[in-house]
């Protein structure tokens, strides 16, 4: 169903037009797939779009590294790909320097294996910190661990519309702490927390830190190394649109991999995988981060996202990220706010991500209705509808326009 554009105000159009004419990535958007039947995709930060090129790339792999080159290619490219990849994904999006990012598993499965290493590596210590907030997975996955490894969870409750904050982790971390594991970005209220700090703070009382960064590669300036970050993953079909079932990635900082021991010891990761030998025997480097196969085929799109955002460089895509998430804040103040809609974001644009929650006790009623449209943004229960805005694929006007579905969705809604 068609929106009435006359019903929104002339000065918003005005304003998203410009922003759009102005914007000086405009141009990449055209080299991500469009189709007709999609009025706004606001989902970018839970699925990204898919790049045009990818659909060559994938026919290519199959015709040629695949169908050609066949088991030759393990040797020729395949065993190095998660590496090299990973080198990539580090040098254009995490400030990582080469030999400390792979490429392999599930965001899940990278964490349990890299919070199961730093937990086996600081013996004596007897908690892992985490807080109420974060996403399912990684609440999980913690209290798996200190299950099996016999430790206690300390819990920081941040403000569910914030996020955790360097005084809440200093009051919470000790001598005690083995890991401390948090978000970088809160995946509800895109709240960024203070990642520089908060390392600096958790090394002060000799824990480590796993940062969760699902929700800020590809979209956020990282700076791993800088930042002496310990270890990290994150997601690749997000941001990275690596698409659906892409593997994760995992960092861990160099002066560590030593010192590290994975609990899913794979022929994969062995310092000698065609040997076949006798007993498990990790590699050196990143390599002893990988248990059995890797999804080769799974990491064949994540590459064209990694070119494109190599080109479009990442202090650009934050500018427009930060500008993408003002602008809808203004429109959701204008448009939805008189109608009950709070957002549930940072006011602050400097510790905002590049989603925006907006809460409403409809929502869950609107996004159903959205979705009927082609308007597809998602919910988050209770009450929250999340504005995720990617900033090579997602325009002014397709924000304007949602947000636009939103207000005539609850200005008809019974309640
Ligand atoms: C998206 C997301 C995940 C997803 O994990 P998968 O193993 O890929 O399903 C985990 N943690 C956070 C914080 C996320 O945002």
């Amino acid at each position: 169903m068609s929106i009435n554009v006359r019903e929104i105000p002339a000065h918003l159009v005005d304003e998203a037009h410009a922003l759009d004419r102005s914007d000086p990535l405009a141009a990449h958007r055209d080299a991500f797939h469009l189709p007709d039947t999609v009025t706004a995709y606001l989902d970018g930060n839970s699925l990204g779009r898919p790049l045009k090129r990818t659909r060559d790339r994938i026919g290519d792999f199959v015709g040629e590294e695949w169908g050609e080159r066949l088991i030759r290619s393990w040797d020729e490219r395949w065993m190095e790909r998660p590496l090299v990849l990973g080198d990539q994904l580090g040098r254009v999006a995490l400030g990582a320097g080469a030999g400390q990012t792979v490429v392999a598993d599930s965001t899940t499965v990278m964490l349990y294996k890299l919070l199961r290493a730093a937990v086996d590596a600081s013996p004596g210590r007897t908690e892992i910190v985490a807080d109420t907030e974060n996403f399912p997975t990684d609440r999980f996955i913690v209290d798996a661990v200190a299950r099996e490894r016999g430790l206690t969870v300390q819990w920081i409750s941040p403000d569910p519309s914030g996020g955790v904050t360097l005084e809440e982790v200093r009051r919470t971390v000790s001598e005690q702490t083995a890991v401390l594991l948090l978000s970088h970005v809160a995946y509800k209220s895109a709240y960024i927390a203070d990642l520089p700090a908060i390392t600096a703070q958790a090394h002060r009382v000799g824990a480590l830190v796993l940062w969760d960064l699902c929700h800020s590669a590809g979209v956020l300036e990282l700076a791993l190394d800088a930042d002496d970050v310990d270890l990290a993953v994150g997601c690749s079909y997000k941001y990275l649109n690596g698409g659906p079932g892409a593997p994760a990635f995992g960092y861990v900082a160099a002066r560590l991999q030593d010192r590290l021991t994975q609990p899913i010891a794979g022929w994969m990761g062995h310092a000698d995988p065609f040997a076949m030998g006798g007993s498990y025997r990790p590699a050196q480097g990143m390599r002893r981060f990988i248990s059995g196969t890797p999804p080769i085929l799974a990491m064949v799109p994540l590459q064209d996202m990694l070119d494109l955002i190599e080109v479009a460089g990442l202090p650009a895509i934050r500018a427009k990220s930060v500008l993408l998430a003002d602008f809808t804040v203004a429109v959701a103040q204008e448009l939805l706010a008189p109608l009950g809609v709070v957002v549930a974001s940072p006011a602050d644009r400097e510790r905002r991500g590049s989603h925006v929650m907006l809460e409403h006790a409809d929502m869950r009623d609107v996004v159903a209705g959205l979705w009927q449209r082609g308007v597809i943004p998602d919910f988050r229960p209770p009450r929250g509808l999340r504005v995720g805005l990617s900033p090579l694929s997602t325009s002014f006007t397709e924000v304007l326009t949602a947000l636009a579905h939103v207000r005539e969705l609850l200005a008809h809604s019974p309640a």
